[in-house]
């Protein structure tokens, strides 16, 4: 199979997938802000290849917040295992 896309961050199954999924969301921020919609979908994916819904608030690709919040909270656990304090509220 040739590829002939010079951009293959996202597959073209992976952006009829998103388009299924957030197809409905405003396609700008400013139409975002006018729908009153807490979420975008610019249909382009973001610098880390995420295509995936972006904050009207902050601008910033749903995904990479949430791989950030996930990496913190791992970072959370361990280091309160390093202290000998476990998550359990017994
Ligand atoms: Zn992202």
């Amino acid at each position: 199979m040739r590829i002939s896309r010079k951009d293959l961050a996202v597959s073209e199954a992976d952006e009829k997938k998103a388009l299924l999924l957030y197809g409905h969301l405003p396609k700008t921020r400013q139409e975002a802000i006018d729908r009153r919609s807490d979420k975008y979908f610019t249909r382009r994916p973001c610098v880390n290849g995420h295509l995936s819904p972006r904050y009207t608030k902050w601008g910033t690709c749903i995904a990479c917040a949430m791989e950030s919040s996930a990496r913190r909270s791992d970072e959370a656990k361990r280091a309160l295992e390093g202290c000998g304090v476990t998550n359990e509220y017994a």
